[in-house]
């Protein structure tokens, strides 16, 4: 089969096109011929050999729907001919946090295990228990960011700081990966939205997601939060880029929530105690999402809620130019990698 391998670190030109044998299923695997393969800001850290224990000479890609070709001896939920995803990591399915239903803190399999045979595929070899049917209504793209971008975008939503009807949320970094899915979905659960982007360019694509404030912003924004909610401050805040954490905290209102789902340029910062005792602030990690919630990703994209922003669609031999695009940061939503 053909395969996009990670070479060696570096560049985009690491990724190359190589033929390989298709992988041999086990009794409790399918094979999935892939449709679409999603790019993940992950798999730039990947390639840069930015990402620790992640090793070169493999195939990237953990954002994946398509369908199954082959099924293992063991294998009796799904079908040939099923339409799936991949859950974006693998799991035991056995160890006690796996068993209550949160997939994504086994720790048994280690991290981004699935990037050594991943997407950038022609086939992928999937552990069954990983497979997600796709509703009928739902294409092949669509599909491939329901367990990352879409699904981390719930759990840090939902199931971390608990969105209620009537909350103000704030979402920094609002036109990435994580922020334009959080935004439709904060507004769907009857929020108001303050969308923070570092682009004037962004202000109408973010309005006409849901947002309703937009604040354009080089990184300090506090002020602007605190005239915008008349002093109250915002009761939820997904802090999408990390190091403007100081900044969000600022804008929280009294009882606050904060999630910490991203760190793009990776380096400590300052937090004030006070700050955090006074407003009675609580600050959380969040990361990945559970298989169900990657269900209810689907689910509210099959429904309409939320519409899974692409970017583009490229074929797999063009991974080194959808690299490059993404670290220009030329791009509004993922790049899929589709067709050979
Ligand atoms: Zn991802
Ligand atoms: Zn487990």
């Amino acid at each position: 089969m053909k395969a996009i391998l990670l070479k060696d670190f570096g560049g985009p030109e690491q990724l190359v096109l190589r033929e390989i044998p298709v992988p041999q299923v086990g009794p409790d695997d399918v094979l999935v011929r892939v449709e679409s393969a999603g790019i993940c800001h992950h798999d730039l850290l990947h390639r840069a050999g930015k990402l620790p224990g992640a090793p070169a000479g493999v195939i990237l890609g953990h954002e994946v729907s398509g369908e199954i070709v082959q099924t293992g001896s063991s294998v009796t939920a799904l079908t040939v001919g099923d339409r799936i995803v991949g859950y974006q990591r693998r799991f035991c399915g056995t160890c006690r946090d796996c068993l209550r239903g949160r997939q994504d803190l086994c720790r048994s399999l280690s991290l981004p295990a699935i990037d050594t045979e991943g997407a950038y595929a022609e086939y992928i070899r999937l552990p069954a228990i990983s497979a997600i049917r796709i509703p009928d209504n739902v294409p092949y793209p669509e599909a491939a960011l329901a367990s990352c971008p879409i699904g981390t975008a719930m759990r840090a939503l939902v199931s971390q700081a608990g969105i209620q009807a009537g909350d103000t949320v704030l979402v920094n970094g609002a036109s990435g990966g994580l922020g334009v899915h959080q935004v439709q979905i904060a507004k769907a659960l009857g929020a108001h939205v303050i969308a923070i982007t570092g682009s004037e360019r962004k202000v109408g694509f973010l309005r006409e997601l849901g947002a309703g404030t937009v604040l354009v912003s080089d990184g300090q924004y506090s002020r602007d939060v605190w005239a915008a909610t008349a002093k109250q401050g915002v009761d939820i805040a997904m802090e999408n880029l990390g190091f403007t954490l100081p900044q969000t905290l600022r804008c929280m209102g009294m009882g606050g929530r904060v999630v910490v789902l991203g760190n793009v340029s990776p380096a400590d910062v300052a937090v004030s105690p006070g700050l955090l005792i006074g407003r009675r602030i609580r600050v959380q990690g969040s990361g990945s999402a559970t298989l169900d919630e990657v269900r209810q990703s689907l689910a509210m994209i099959s429904s309409g809620i939320v519409r899974p922003q692409i970017d583009r669609i490229l074929p797999f031999p063009e991974a080194s130019r959808a690299h490059a695009l993404l670290e220009s940061r030329q791009v509004d939503g993922r790049i899929i990698l589709s067709g050979w």
